[in-house]
C-alpha cells in the first residue's frame, strides 16, 4: 500500500514539474512576442544585438587558390575562375 501511494506521489511530483516548466517557457514566449517595457526590458533584449551582430558577420568564406588562406566573399578577387584573397594573389600562379 504505501509503495503505491509512492508512485502516486511520484507521479504527482512528476506532472507538477512538467507543468511548471512548459509555464516557464509559455511566459518566456509571451515576453519574447510582445513589445517589452519597464526597467527589466533592457535586461532581456541584451541578448539580441549580439545575436543579431553574430547573423550579420556570417559571411560565406572562401579559399585563396594561392596562399589557401580563408576569406571573406566579399573580398574575393576571381581570376581565371579561381578565387583569391587579393590583387597580388590573382596575379601569383596557384599553389
Ligand atoms: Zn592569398
Amino acid at each position: 500500500m504505501s509503495r503505491l501511494l509512492f508512485w502516486i506521489a511520484l507521479a504527482i511530483l512528476v506532472v507538477a514539474a512538467v507543468r511548471s516548466k512548459l509555464r516557464q517557457a509559455a511566459k518566456r514566449h509571451q515576453q519574447m512576442s510582445q513589445p517589452m517595457n519597464g526597467p527589466d526590458a533592457h535586461e532581456q533584449l541584451r541578448p539580441q544585438p549580439a545575436r543579431a551582430a553574430a547573423k550579420a558577420e556570417a559571411e560565406t568564406m572562401l579559399c585563396c587558390a594561392h596562399c589557401g588562406v580563408y576569406f571573406p566573399a566579399s573580398e574575393n578577387v576571381p581570376a581565371g575562375g579561381r578565387d583569391y584573397c587579393s590583387a597580388a594573389h590573382s596575379q601569383l600562379a596557384p599553389q
